[in-house]
């Protein structure tokens, strides 16, 4: 499957950090991975802290899957609003989801900060609302969130204007956000992982899995062989391959950085990462290399030659958005790339068992906006799974949702 296009701004900045080795000895470990990205990295990352054995395998290299194409934007604000998640599972479930992923951007600074150099910064966020009639939903949002004690603030018109110097209707701004460089964590969780004593091993390709109630046995194109009690498969957008119940719809998602900016990012950019209310909706967020990074112009539809071929024009949109969002500076264009990018009916993602393989066999389906924040609680929850433990959000974030 081919899940990008162009130049993503991460893989070009970092290049190939590390050389891991090939896998050339049968390994035997408590868990397999499937999928060096970042939800693979901070599952193993989880799961090798807690004691159990771990073998990662990615048969492209480490990070070069949709993690290379992330624009890494950490919100604990889901894509579907907390009042629209409230209407489909009810007030509880919505601030559970909802408070799930802010305690989930703490966690992610704490293993960002292990890490190291991985460039993470908090942030606030503030989401504006693009159409006047956008309002009164956006009203009803913040009433929802406030009621529930989020840290959140309402701002009209003229208080956006003065301490963003943005042009909106309204916005809610969220006190609580982050940034990261997606593909530089992955790296060094796994590096870190591999010192560890975790097998990792990338540019690997299996050509059989068999998969039994309390084992699984994957076998490389060279006949070397991984022995697991369980196997987690978290091949990103390509993990849908691996079931033949359609759980999301694939559409493809472009983003735009500029030159670092002479002066430093638009303020509004120094204070916040931007999106808003509109659906797709137009986002952007500063680099600590002082670049301008905007994302969205979504297709809802993922033809990787369609994708090739829109890529130029759509950058130019989004150039142009964003020189109209921060009409003070003077944008020039560095890179451009798009990439697949899976939504599920609501919003939510599924981390788990799946009716159609054996409980052996766990998902990590991180799908949405929200793929790290999704990928970090997803960590957690595959390994109560796998410890034989509940976890608090096993029935909402699983493919219990839809009737398994
Ligand atoms: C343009 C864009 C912008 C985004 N912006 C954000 C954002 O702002 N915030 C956010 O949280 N999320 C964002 N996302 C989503 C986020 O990037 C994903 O949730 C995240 O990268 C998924 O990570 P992953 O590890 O699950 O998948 P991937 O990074 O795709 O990793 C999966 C790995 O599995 C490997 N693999 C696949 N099949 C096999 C197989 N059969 N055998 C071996 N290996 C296999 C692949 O090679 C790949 O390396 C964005 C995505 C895109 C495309």
């Amino acid at each position: 499957m081919d899940i990008k296009s162009g130049y993503p701004f991460w893989a070009v900045k970092n290049g190939l950090m590390h050389a891991f080795p090939a896998l050339t000895r049968d390994v035997r470990c408590d868990v397999a991975v499937l999928g060096g990205g970042i939800s693979g990295a901070l599952i193993a990352h989880e799961l090798l802290t807690h004691g159990h054995s771990v073998c990662v395998l990615d048969k492209r290299d480490i990070g070069w899957g949709s993690t290379s194409a992330s624009t890494a934007l950490l919100q604990y604000e889901i894509d579907t609003p907390m009042c629209e998640l409230a209407k489909m599972y009810g007030e509880d479930n919505a601030v559970l989801a909802y408070l799930a992923c802010m305690q989930s951007i703490g966690v992610l600074a704490d293993i960002a900060a292990d890490a190291g150099d991985v460039a993470f910064d908090l942030r606030k966020s503030l989401y504006f609302s693009s159409q006047k009639s956008h309002v009164r939903r956006l009203q009803a949002e913040y009433a929802l969130r406030r009621k529930h004690r989020f840290p959140v603030h309402w701002l009209d018109a003229e208080d956006v204007r003065t301490q963003f110097g943005i042009e909106a209707h309204a916005a809610i701004l969220s006190d609580l956000a982050a940034q990261v460089d997606p593909y530089r964590l992955t790296y060094r969780l796994l590096m870190h992982a591999a010192d560890q004593g975790a097998s990792v091993h990338d540019r690997c390709t299996l050509k059989r899995i068999v998969a039994k109630p309390h084992r699984v046995e994957l076998t490389s194109e060279y006949g070397v062989q991984v022995h697991a009690k369980h196997l987690v498969v978290a091949a990103g957008y390509e993990s849908q391959q691996f079931i033949r119940q359609r759980v999301a719809k694939n559409r493809s998602s472009y983003a735009w950085i500029s030159e670092p900016v002479p002066g430093g990012v638009p303020h509004a950019l120094s204070k916040a990462m931007l999106w808003e209310t509109r659906r797709p909706y137009l986002y952007a967020r500063a680099t600590n290399d002082q670049r301008v990074l905007i994302g969205g112009e979504d297709d809802a539809f993922d033809v990787p030659l369609l994708r090739d071929a829109r890529l130029p024009k759509k950058a130019r949109t989004l150039h142009r958005k964003a020189a109209r969002l921060f009409p003070t500076v003077t944008l020039k264009p560095s890179f451009a790339w798009a990439g697949t990018f899976a939504e599920t009916a609501d919003g939510l993602p599924f981390f788990g068992v799946h009716a159609e393989h054996p409980p052996s066999v766990l998902f990590a389906m991180a799908y949405g906006g929200n793929g790290i924040t999704y990928s970090t609680i997803g960590a957690r929850l595959l390994r109560a799974t796998i410890e034989g433990r509940q976890h608090p959000l096993a029935a909402l974030f699983s493919f219990r949702r839809l009737g398994h």
